[in-house]
This record gives structure tokens, C-alpha cells and sequence, in this order.
């Protein structure tokens, strides 16, 4: 008999701790935040900018999520790197890849993909930046935003979910380039070892702001 296709969500990861946010709780709610985007959308034709490389896996799904749009979408993409150490951002904000030439956004209604929103830095610099381009509007989306680490005042348009002070992981967003294959969100503990001696005091999704 052929295999059948199974609806679990995924064995976590060896070196994962505990799930944060589950492969339904985010299809869920990116279904919600793309039907909602396809309102606000439904008379113009957005340039839909992702964030390379942590917004592909978001990026990927929410577009599907968009559809149908009745004048159509358009994608591109944009690299954004920041100086700092691994896991937080400080410093200048870089963009680099920037495939969307600047006559190209002129006039364009351009929506921003982000894979989360963490000091507010790179948000605010890639918002600049396409507003200084002609972009006829500037909007973002982000996958999850960390209010408590906000540095530059800024805050998504559109939001999946709000999530605590801790390095998350999966869904596209990686730790030294692992992880981001993972279908679910979950903290990485950096040293798996150290983890199980001392684990984070972790918050059960459910007590997330479900933005
Ligand atoms: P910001 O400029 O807002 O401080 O940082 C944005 C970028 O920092 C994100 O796009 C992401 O690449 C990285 N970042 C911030 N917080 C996290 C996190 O918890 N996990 C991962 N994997 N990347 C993060
Ligand atoms: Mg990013
Ligand atoms: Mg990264």
C-alpha cells in the first residue's frame, strides 16, 4: 500500500529543548495574517520583499496564504546583515543582494518580510531605505517580534506572534546557519549539555501575546 501521509507534528530536534510555537499554531496563524494582507491589498499590487535568509520559510508560506490577490503580487528579495555578536544585533545595519532596483520600487506599495523583529535596528533601516527609493508605502510584516529587546522604536504592521526575551530557532531562523529547516519554533540551548543540567525557565506558548 502506498504511505500514507501523516498530520504529526515532527520529533523535535536532539538538541532541542521544548517547543515553542507548533507547526499548526503557526499555519494557523499565518493563514490569518495572510487573509488579512489580501484585504488590505485587494486594490493594489504589492512588491512583497523578503528578508534573506531567516524570512524564506515565513515568506514562502505566507504568499500562498495571500492568494488570490486580485491585480497580482510581485516578489523579491533583500539581504540585511547587522554587526554584533551571534545571537543579538548591535551596530550598522548592511543590505546587501538588494535585487529590487531603486527604479523599480518607485511608486511600488512595498511589503516587508521579516523572520522577526528583535532590536528594531534593521527594521527601521530597511523601512529608510525603500521610503528614500519612492515607495509609493512601506510595510511590514514579521514573523515574531521580541518587544522586550526593542532599541529603535518600531513596530510591524503586520505580526504573527510576540515572543519572550529568549534566541528562538526554526521556522527559517538559525543559529550559525543550522536550524532553520526545523518546522516549529523552539529556544535553542546553545550548550545542549548545559541545558539539561539548568533548563530556561520557558514559557508555555500558550501564555504567548497571540498578537
Ligand atoms: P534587529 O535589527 O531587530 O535587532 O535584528 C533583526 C535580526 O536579528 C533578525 O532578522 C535575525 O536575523 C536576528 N535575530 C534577532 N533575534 C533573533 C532570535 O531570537 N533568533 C534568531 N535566529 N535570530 C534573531
Ligand atoms: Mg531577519
Ligand atoms: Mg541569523
Amino acid at each position: 500500500a502506498a504511505p500514507r501521509c501523516q498530520q504529526q507534528v515532527a520529533a523535535p530536534h536532539q538538541d532541542i529543548a521544548e517547543v515553542l510555537l507548533h507547526p499548526v499554531q503557526i499555519a494557523t496563524r499565518v493563514q490569518e495574517v495572510g487573509r488579512q494582507i489580501a484585504a488590505d491589498y485587494a486594490d493594489r499590487r504589492p512588491l512583497i520583499i523578503g528578508t534573506l535568509k531567516g524570512a524564506v520559510v515565513f515568506l514562502s508560506d505566507l504568499v500562498r496564504a495571500i492568494e488570490p490577490l486580485p491585480s497580482g503580487l510581485e516578489l523579491d528579495f533583500v539581504k540585511a546583515s547587522s554587526y554584533g555578536s551571534s545571537t543579538t544585533s548591535s551596530g550598522d545595519v548592511a543590505l546587501s543582494l538588494d535585487m529590487t532596483g531603486t527604479a523599480d520600487v518607485a511608486g511600488r506599495h512595498v511589503l516587508l518580510v521579516e523572520d522577526i523583529v528583535d532590536t528594531g535596528r534593521t527594521a527601521a533601516a530597511l523601512t529608510r531605505h525603500y521610503e528614500q527609493a519612492g515607495a509609493a508605502s512601506v510595510r511590514m510584516v514579521s514573523f515574531l517580534s521580541k518587544p522586550a529587546r526593542r532599541t529603535t522604536p518600531y513596530e510591524p504592521d503586520y505580526l504573527c506572534f510576540d515572543v519572550p526575551d529568549y534566541f528562538v530557532v526554526g521556522y527559517g531562523l538559525d543559529f550559525a546557519e543550522q536550524y532553520r529547516s526545523l518546522p516549529y519554533v523552539t529556544v535553542l540551548p546553545v550548550d545542549p549539555a548545559a541545558q539539561r543540567a539548568a533548563p530556561l525557565p520557558l514559557q508555555r506558548s500558550t501564555s504567548f501575546n497571540l498578537t
